[in-house]
């Protein structure tokens, strides 16, 4: 069984070299064809030729649930998978992007911000267009408000959840088993508040991939890609997922909006370098001496948001604090 097991993965690798570069990927989109928006645009010319490089590249594009059920079984997610995620509910993605998923019969996940459907704002799908939506892919949730979790109390976000599952199940008859944080934002606090909801699986918006065996079913990986660059779309689907990565500092934004010291811990004992990303402030190399990474960073911060990752060749992992 043993011998067999070698020579099949022996075979893979001499095959499909794509296996050796990457675990699964989940990508995420916000509108389509709409250009008033560049930083959450993508048009359907650049998404055809994404998913025309996954089919000739022999890719497998897998309902999200698919990989969410590998990672809660702690099995490795297959190198060759892909999911796709349209997240917020704009109406340009029943309008402009629904006829290319479609069209390939790609299957999606739409994580649906309730309150703009059900306020009827212009931009954003109606309940009837989203029924529509339902038959072809799933719908899943992404809160109501669509408000900064990080700065709301416990009983705020809990009133936001339960007024959208609530709407969710008026409309759709339907019980969401996923969600994603709004804007990818979130804390300890945050987690254990949403732990109640019994959500089969919570994603961000961090660019990564899923391993499935180390990967964190409350936090899993996502990429964006925006405009016609599809570059990153390729590049993306090499990254690996950098398993057991601790981040010890710092645990919370600056408030004087300088990170002093990045501190992280990774279970692999081996490596002797990485790379450290900070946002606005780009990679740094830096050392590692037995799994420790402590770097005296000092760097300004100017966004409200920002990334620390960590990368060691192709693995990658990234973290959000926010203020
Ligand atoms: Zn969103």
């Amino acid at each position: 069984m043993l011998k067999v097991k070698k020579l099949l993965f022996l075979l893979s690798l001499i095959l499909s070299p794509y296996l050796l570069f990457a675990d699964g990927h989940i990508f995420v989109y916000h509108r389509f064809d709409d250009n008033r928006y560049p930083t959450t645009n993508i048009s359907t010319k650049e998404l055809r030729k994404e998913f025309n490089y996954l089919k000739k590249h022999n890719y497998k594009v897998v309902h999200l649930i698919d990989i969410v059920n590998k990672v809660n079984r702690g099995e490795a997610v297959p190198s060759n998978w892909v999911a796709f995620s349209i997240d917020d509910g704009f109406r340009s993605f029943y309008t402009h992007g629904l006829s290319v998923f479609r069209e390939y019969n790609i299957p999606f996940t739409l994580f649906l911000a309730v309150k703009f459907t059900e306020k009827k704002y212009k931009d954003y799908v109606s309940w009837k267009q989203l029924k529509t939506i339902a038959k072809y892919g799933d719908v899943e949730f992404h809160s109501y408000g669509h408000g900064h979790f990080g700065q709301m109390s416990n009983e705020k976000i809990k009133a936001d959840m339960n007024k959208g599952l609530a709407l969710m199940k008026k409309h759709l008859n339907y019980k969401p088993n996923l969600f994603v944080y709004p804007y990818g934002e979130y804390d300890e606090r945050v987690e254990k508040v949403l732990k109640d909801y019994n959500f089969k699986a919570v994603f961000n918006q961090n660019i990564g991939a899923v391993n499935g065996v180390c990967s964190d079913a409350n936090d899993i990986d996502r990429s964006a890609v925006v405009g016609s660059n599809a570059h990153d779309f390729k590049l993306y689907l090499k990254f690996q997922e950098l398993c057991g990565v601790h981040f010890q500092q710092p645990k919370t934004y600056p408030k004087d909006k300088i990170v002093r010291t990045v501190e992280v811990t990774l279970d692999d004992k081996n490596i002797k370098s990485a790379d450290i990303f900070i946002s606005n402030n780009g990679w740094t190399k830096v050392k590692v001496k037995n799994g420790k990474i402590i770097w005296y960073a000092n760097k300004h911060i100017k966004l409200n948001r920002i990334k620390i990752g960590v990368k060691v060749k192709s693995k990658i992992k990234l973290m959000v604090l926010s203020k």
